[in-house]
C-alpha cells in the first residue's frame, strides 16, 4: 500500500527537512567529549534567569500553558516599541514561516527565494503546493558571496508571487545586507506581496542592525525572529514575528492554541530581560568567530564573511574527506550539499576550546 499516494500532490513531492547527522546517535558514540558544531547552537548557555524561570514552572505541568503569551508578547512589545497586536508566537520561528505560506499562497501561487536561502522555505512553498521562484545569488566572487542579491529578487516578483522569503542575516552563507537596502527593495515590491525577513540571527549583527523601523512605511513587512540562537534556548522551541496587526490577525487564525509551552514563553521572557547575559554571548562569539575565521583562512580556506554565530567554509574537492575526518574525531559539522554546495560545510563558532578541536583535526590531516 502505498501512503504516499493517498498524501495530496504538495505532500506527495516534498522531502523532509535534513536536519544534518543524527546527533543523537553521535553523542551516544563518541561521549560528552563530542564537538557539535552542525546546529548552529548557542556554546554559551542560556541566561541562569531563563533556567530558573524553567524550574519555578515545573509545579505547573498539569496546567496548559497561556494560549494568548501575554506575558511575553508584553516583554517583546516593550523591547521593540510595537504593539502586543503586532506579535504573533511560534513553537520556534521554523513554524511560523510554515504558517505564512499556510496562509497566504496555494497552488498556482509562487513563491520567491534566494538561491541559499534557508532550506525551511521551500519546504514551506511546496508543503502547501505553491511553487518556489528561486533568485538566482549574488557570485562567490562578490563581497556578499553567495549572498542574497535584492535586485534578483526583485526581479523574480511577478503577478503570482504572494510571499517573499529574505535571511538577513542568512543562513547558511552568513551573508547580509543592509536596513537602506532593504527598504529600496520594499520600494519595489507590490503591496499585496507580503515579504517575509526571517532574523534569526539579528542580534549578532553589529550595532543590532533589524528592519523593525521598516514596519510602518511597510505594512506587507513580516519580521520574525527566534530565541534559539543569541538567547540560546533551542530546545525550548520559542520563536516569534513582528508585523502589522491586521497581517497577525489573519495567521492567528492557524495557529494551534498552546503551541508555545509554559517552560518556553517563561524562560523567553526571562532571557529578554538578561541583557547582559545576553551582550556577553554576544560578545564571545563575535572573538570566537573572529579568531576561527583568521585561523581557517590562513590555512588556504575560503570563508564566507559572517554576522551570525557560524561560518561557510568552503574546502573545495577535500570536503568530504574533511568532513570524515572531523567525524571520526568527534567533531560534527553540517554538510551543505542539500543547498547545493557540497564543496562546502557550514561550521558553527563554539567555545574556544571545541574550535581549537575542530583545527587540530585539520591540521592533522594537512
Ligand atoms: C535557526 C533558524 C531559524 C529558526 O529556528 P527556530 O529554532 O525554529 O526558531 C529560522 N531561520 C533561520 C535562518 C535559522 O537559521
Amino acid at each position: 500500500m502505498s501512503f504516499e499516494r493517498l498524501a495530496v500532490p504538495a505532500i506527495q513531492a516534498l522531502r523532509a527537512y535534513d536536519p544534518g547527522h543524527d546527533l543523537v546517535a553521535w553523542r551516544r558514540r563518541v561521549g560528552p567529549s563530542l564537538v557539535e558544531l552542525g546546529s548552529n547552537e548557542n556554546p554559551w548557555g542560556a541566561s541562569p534567569a531563563a533556567r530558573a524561570a524553567v524550574l519555578d514552572q515545573l509545579h505547573a505541568m498539569h496546567r496548559y500553558p497561556d494560549p494568548l503569551g501575554g506575558d511575553l508578547k508584553r516583554a517583546l512589545a516593550a523591547k521593540h516599541g510595537v504593539d502586543v497586536a503586532q506579535i504573533i508566537l511560534g513553537n520556534g520561528s521554523h513554524e511560523l514561516l510554515m504558517q505564512f505560506a499556510q496562509v497566504f499562497a496555494e497552488p498556482g501561487d509562487e513563491v520567491v527565494a534566494s538561491q541559499y536561502g534557508f532550506a525551511v522555505y521551500a519546504i514551506a512553498t511546496q508543503a502547501v503546493g505553491a511553487t518556489l521562484r528561486a533568485a538566482p545569488a549574488l557570485s562567490r566572487a562578490s563581497s556578499m558571496p553567495r549572498g542574497h542579491d535584492l535586485d534578483a529578487l526583485a526581479a523574480s516578483i511577478g503577478p503570482r508571487t504572494k510571499l517573499v522569503y529574505l535571511a538577513n542575516p542568512n543562513n547558511p552563507t552568513g551573508t547580509w545586507f543592509g536596513s537602506d537596502a532593504l527598504d529600496a527593495f520594499l520600494q519595489r515590491v507590490p503591496r499585496d506581496v507580503v515579504v517575509v525577513v526571517d532574523e534569526a540571527y539579528a542580534e549578532f549583527v553589529e550595532g543590532g542592525a533589524t528592519a523593525l523601523s521598516l514596519l510602518p512605511s511597510h505594512p506587507n513587512l513580516v519580521i520574525a525572529r527566534t530565541f534559539s540562537k543569541a538567547y540560546a534556548l533551542a530546545g525550548l522551541r520559542v520563536g516569534f514575528a513582528v508585523a502589522d496587526p491586521g497581517l497577525i490577525a489573519v495567521v492567528e487564525r492557524v495557529r494551534e492554541s498552546f503551541n508555545v509551552n509554559c517552560m518556553g514563553l517563561a524562560a523567553a521572557e526571562a532571557a529578554l530581560g538578561d541583557v547582559e547575559h545576553l551582550q556577553w554571548g554576544l560578545a564571545r562569539n563575535a572573538e570566537e568567530r573572529a579568531a576561527l575565521a583568521d585561523a581557517l583562512a590562513s590555512r588556504g580556506w575560503f570563508v564566507h564573511p559572517s554576522q551570525t554565530n557560524f561560518l561557510l567554509v568552503e574546502f573545495g574537492d577535500r570536503t568530504q574527506a574533511i568532513e570524515a575526518a572531523l567525524l571520526e574525531r568527534g567533531v560534527v559539522p553540517r554538510p551543505m550539499g542539500g543547498y547545493g554546495l557540497p564543496g562546502c560545510l557550514r561550521i558553527t563558532v563554539g567555545d574556544r576550546d571545541e574550535n581549537r578541536r575542530l583545527l587540530t583535526v585539520l591540521d592533522e590531516i594537512g
